[in-house]
């Protein structure tokens, strides 16, 4: 089962993103994740990601696509996967594409999540996040502890570089930009499964639910 989750920052990919790989039993594979335990960890490619991400820029392709490969030989991808944030742009789905047809393999569901442009501000910028577990709390919707010590990990719950509001502009501007089209893309290709991502997490998880059976 390969499941790729699309949509615009803050539309809430990384909650949904639980429900469903315990669903279907198939690991969540976030590049925005893996870029992020780079940069704690100062890896080479963490390093070279930083500046990218720290405004909202995107990351090369070709660095995505290795890492994205490399994530995918792993024994626990076998059965398959459920990508968010991957691909991102045009090149990118079509080299995935590429090397899905070379395994013989193809993509199952495309679940583009939609949300208002306004309501992704508000949601991104009161966003705070765990640097253990990456689970994701908001200041209004969902406070975290006062002592910012995650109750699931004990790690420190922080706000990202990209969650400000400069770069959260930016973010929205490089989705339009490259990432919309793949929904056309995807679309031809009669993949795209289109749910209202502006209700509650778990309403917005029964349309999803819905949606895929
Ligand atoms: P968002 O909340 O914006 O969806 P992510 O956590 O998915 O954020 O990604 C954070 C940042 O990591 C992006 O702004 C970008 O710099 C980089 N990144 C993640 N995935 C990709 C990708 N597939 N291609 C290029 N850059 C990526
Ligand atoms: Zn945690």
């Amino acid at each position: 089962m390969i499941i790729v989750l699309l949509g615009p920052p803050g539309t809430g990919k990384g909650t949904q993103a639980t429900a469903i790989k315990e669903r279907y039993g198939i690991p969540h594979v976030s590049t925005g994740d893996i870029l992020r335990a780079n940069l704690a960890q100062g890896t080479p490619l963490g390093l070279e990601a930083k500046a990218y991400m720290e405004k909202g820029e995107l990351v090369p392709d070709a660095l995505i696509l290795d890492l994205v490969a490399d994530r995918l030989t792993l024994p626990d991808c076998q059965k398959g996967v459920l990508l968010d944030g991957f691909p991102r742009t045009l090149a990118q789905a079509e080299a995935f594409d590429r090397a899905l047809v070379a395994q013989k393999k193809a993509i199952d569901h495309v679940l583009f999540l939609s949300v208002p442009e306004d309501a992704l501000t508000r949601r991104l910028a009161g966003r705070r996040v765990c640097r253990g577990c990456a689970a994701t709390y908001h200041v209004d919707f969902n406070p975290p502890p006062a002592s910012l010590v995650c109750p699931g990990c004990q790690g420190e719950i922080y706000q990202r570089a990209d969650d400000s509001q400069e770069a959260i502009r930016n973010r929205l501007k490089v989705y339009n930009d490259l990432t919309d089209p793949l929904i056309g893309y995807y679309r031809e290709k009669a993949y795209l499964r289109e749910v209202d991502g502006s209700e509650s997490p778990a309403r917005v998880a029964e349309a999803i639910a819905r949606s895929l059976s």
